[in-house]
């Protein structure tokens, strides 16, 4: 089967027999995608002209409705989005869950937020303020929506809500997506955006999709557009650095790569709440679709007195994991989605190991449950111990996307500080402490390398809502290594769709200007 892409309004096909994509359990080729021969420069014009106008031409809260819409219209095909993240990326139900039921949730979360911006049509910031002295020269900031296109770049981990969470609002403050996922798990995000189309839920050239190599894509951006990357920090780079995107000045966000710490406080003795709630989350988060998250706990900061009984507990966790066939019940995790995926994370595991110890994930002694482990894409739980952690580098630069972490043992709270400012910035920390003088240096110490931190003590125990789980509401993205980029946040979002202007002119003026406008300060509530 050959996926077709939404083009300037069309589905078309791309020339030649595509890239394949496979089943990650059985290595049969389950599609194909290509978009060689198609326009997609037309592509991008059809998206701001027809696309664009159509939407700016409606209300935040009308826009607002076409969420609900596309969230009513994806849950009618769940079923259908389940099977193709088992054939296509390998995914348990749990795990296809995150992705298909997450999208759901944030296109709900959105709709719910932009119907509190009304029948306005852009945002008007603050108060006026008089630039002359009798008061009849006034500037005030307005969010006006972009009139280009928004163009999506998605990663392959997350091929549903890795679309949604970016398109959500994006057509809520008024552009038209051009999504490209990435290839080797295009299928779902396709198959959504068809039956979007197909219910006829949005304008056209609202929704368009490219799958296959991102070709010439990026030439053909222009002044009015924006840029939304997920993936690894090298294409994040490319991106943002490419000629077109530079010469036009398109605001580019990337959300890259993380070695994303969990830290376990000097006070947590190993029959406290909190050493149990560490691993917990740390078991959950290595296992949880294959580690194959960007939040995932990568390193694992504890006291070096309780370091080995903390590896010990992890691991013993870790023996529960049923690794196979998701289609199989007992399965509760599946392979990486493909070979390249799992060649890249053993190599990543051979260069930690370098200054690392393994404690589980011997491949060895590896047998997936109803699957042969020479076919598909799976990679044993791998806990690894890091002696060394005063010299260790590696194990704060490697980002091995699988189910794979380190413990690392710090020797003073400054230590542990430290130890976690070598991710270099993160999209995530989280601190599982009770102590309020560990809790009150440690949080303003790492604050501002990190998008999050999630604070685990005794007052929220097991009430949280996980290390690695990005809610809606909350700002998801990080520094430094992470890319720099700041998505969700609730109606935050909005302002990277937006433009910010100051407008100096008469009182009337201002007054015509905030009849269509809602108050921006709605954007943080
Ligand atoms: P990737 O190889 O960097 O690819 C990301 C996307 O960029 C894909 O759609 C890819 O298309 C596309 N791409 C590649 N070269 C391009 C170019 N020259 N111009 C435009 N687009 C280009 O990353 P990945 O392997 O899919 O994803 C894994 C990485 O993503 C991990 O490092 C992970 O940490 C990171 N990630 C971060 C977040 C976050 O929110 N911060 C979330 C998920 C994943 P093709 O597939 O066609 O090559």
């Amino acid at each position: 089967m050959k996926l077709e892409n939404l083009i300037a309004g069309r589905w078309q096909y791309g020339h030649g027999e595509g890239l394949p994509l496979h089943n990650p359990v059985t290595g049969e080729m389950v599609a194909s995608v290509s978009c060689d021969g198609t326009d997609l420069a037309a592509g991008l014009e059809f998206a701001r002209d027809t696309g664009g106008t159509a939407l700016r031409g409606l209300t935040y809260a009308q826009r607002a409705d076409l969420l609900t819409a596309i969230a009513n219209t994806l849950t009618k095909h769940r079923d259908a989005y389940f099977d193709i993240a088992r054939l296509n990326s390998g995914a348990t139900k749990a795990d296809a869950a995150i992705d298909i039921d997450g999208s759901i949730y944030t296109l709900k979360t959105y709709a719910r937020a932009g119907k509190t911006l009304g029948e306005a049509r852009r945002l008007a910031e603050g108060a006026a303020h008089s630039l002359s002295k009798d008061g009849t020269f006034q500037a005030r900031h307005y969010l006006v929506p972009r009139t280009g296109a928004a163009v999506l770049i998605n990663a392959f981990n997350f091929p549903a809500w890795g679309l949604w969470e970016k398109a959500a609002p994006a057509l809520l403050a008024g552009m038209p997506v051009f999504v490209k996922p990435a290839t080797s798990t295009a299928w779902l995000a396709q198959r959504m955006v068809r039956d979007i189309v197909d219910a006829e839920v949005l304008p056209d050239g609202a929704l368009s999709i490219v799958c296959g190599g991102a070709r010439d894509l990026l030439d053909h951006v222009d002044e009015t557009d924006v840029i939304s990357f997920t993936g690894s920090a090298d294409t994040g780079a490319r991106v943002r650095t490419h000629p077109a995107v530079v010469r036009a000045g398109v605001p580019v966000n990337i959300e890259a790569d993380s070695v994303n710490a969990a830290i376990l406080g000097r006070d947590a003795a190993p029959a406290s709440r909190e050493f149990a709630l560490l691993v917990t989350e740390v078991v959950r988060e290595m296992t949880q679709k294959a580690g194959q998250k960007c939040t995932a706990i990568r390193r694992v900061l504890v006291p070096a007195a309780i370091a080995r009984k903390v590896t010990d507990a992890i691991a013993d966790g870790l023996a529960q994991v049923k690794v196979g066939d998701p289609a199989h019940p007992e399965v509760t995790m599946g392979p990486l989605v493909s070979r390249v995926q799992q060649t890249a994370a053993f190599q990543g595991i051979a260069t930690l190991l370098q200054e690392s110890e393994r404690r589980t994930g011997d491949p060895s002694h590896f047998k997936p449950i109803d699957a042969d482990p020479g076919v598909g894409a799976f990679v044993p739980p791998t806990l690894l111990y890091c002696a060394k952690s005063a010299t260790a580098r590696l194990v704060h630069e490697v980002e091995v996307f699988g189910p794979v972490a380190t413990v690392i043992p710090y020797a003073s709270t400054a230590d542990a500080i430290a130890l976690v400012r070598r991710g270099r910035g993160s999209l995530v920390a989280s601190v599982f402490s009770s102590e309020a003088e560990f809790l009150s240096q440690m949080i303003p110490a790492i604050a501002d390398l990190h998008g999050r931190i999630l604070v685990v003590d005794a007052a929220v125990d097991s009430k949280h809502t996980g290390h690695g789980n990005v809610m809606p509401t909350c700002t998801h993205g990080g520094p430094g290594r992470a890319g720099g980029g700041e998505e969700l946040g609730g109606l935050r979002a909005l302002a990277f769709y937006h433009r910010r202007i100051a407008l100096q002119g008469s009182a009337a003026r201002h007054e015509a200007m905030a009849r269509d406008g809602a108050d921006a300060a709605l954007l943080t509530t």
